[in-house]
């Protein structure tokens, strides 16, 4: 089959983040990564087409020229290509015009070959909007599968497992679809010394706004649907109450909790 996979660059969510004036992140300011959560779609294609008769698994990312780390570790992991679309008008983007950039990069993708497979994380682990995999969707015209906990594929269809709090269901799409896959699915791979080596030779397109026919008005900060108002850091947790048993421990326990509403 050939899937493409969805990866966000995103900073490191053990470092300190911080904002720009217009509430934007700060990039510059902490490393960024390969979303962890996407780690689970890439193995997930790579799976599927080790599992069956093959094809290529591509990776497309939106973001600045740092993002193409996120291709460069996908790629080690296994995958086949990337590409990479980067823009200085993309800046700021938000879910609506992340979709549209996304949507715009597969549609080129299946220009050259059909896509058979969109997989995508749960979310980012930045903006955590969980939305941009229903976009795709809607954007592409095709059937999505969302938070995937088990992907299958058989005879042109797509079959997942999605687990709730109270139950699990079984949801079936036919192919071409968007499937969103959870970190339940599968443990991603660690790259080999051999996939290092070789994601090395593997080919990463840039391609800009002009290539994929999306006029700059409709994207970037000025163009976004949803805007952050006000960004503050959140206060330093304050001392716990300690409570001392001397016997009456439980109840000041309880009080404790029924103060806060808790009980
Ligand atoms: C109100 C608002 C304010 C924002 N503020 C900022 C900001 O200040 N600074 C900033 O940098 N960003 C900001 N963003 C986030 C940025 O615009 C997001 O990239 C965009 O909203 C997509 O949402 P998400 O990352 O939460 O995607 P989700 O819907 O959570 O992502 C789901 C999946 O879609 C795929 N995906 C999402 N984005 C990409 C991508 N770029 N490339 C490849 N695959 C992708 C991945 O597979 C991912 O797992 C903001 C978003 C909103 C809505």
């Amino acid at each position: 089959m050939n899937i493409v996979v969805c990866v966000k660059y995103v900073p490191d969510a053990q470092s300190e983040r911080s904002f720009e004036p217009d509430h934007t992140t700060d990039r510059d300011a902490v490393d960024g990564l390969l979303s962890e959560l996407d780690e689970y779609a890439v193995e997930a294609a790579l799976a599927l087409n080790e599992a069956g008769d093959g094809g290529e698994v591509t990776v497309v990312t939106m973001g600045p020229d740092d993002a193409v780390a996120a291709i460069k570790k996908s790629l080690q992991m296994g995958a086949d290509k990337g590409v990479h679309v980067l823009d200085d008008a993309i800046a700021g983007s938000d879910a609506v015009a992340s979709s549209l950039v996304l949507a715009e990069a597969i549609k080129k993708l299946g220009g050259e070959t059909p896509v058979d497979l969109v997989i995508t994380g749960l979310a980012s682990t930045d903006g955590s909007m969980s939305v941009v995999p229903a976009m795709l969707a809607e954007r592409l015209g095709l059937p999505q599968v969302t938070f995937a906990s088990e992907l299958t594929v058989e005879g042109g269809t797509a079959r997942i497992r999605r687990d709730g709090d109270t139950a699990s269901e079984t949801v079936e799409a036919t192919l071409p679809a968007v499937v969103s896959v959870t970190d339940q699915i599968n443990e991603p791979r660690y790259p080999s010394f051999k996939g290092i080596m070789a994601a090395k030779k593997k080919p990463v397109e840039t391609w800009g706004l002009a290539d994929l026919g999306i006029d700059p008005a409709q994207v970037g900060l000025a163009a976004a649907w949803s805007t952050v108002d006000s960004v503050e850091a959140r206060p330093p947790r304050s001392k716990g109450e300690v409570v001392t048993d001397e016997g009456e421990g439980g109840k000041a326990l309880a009080e404790f909790l029924a103060s806060r509403k808790f009980v």
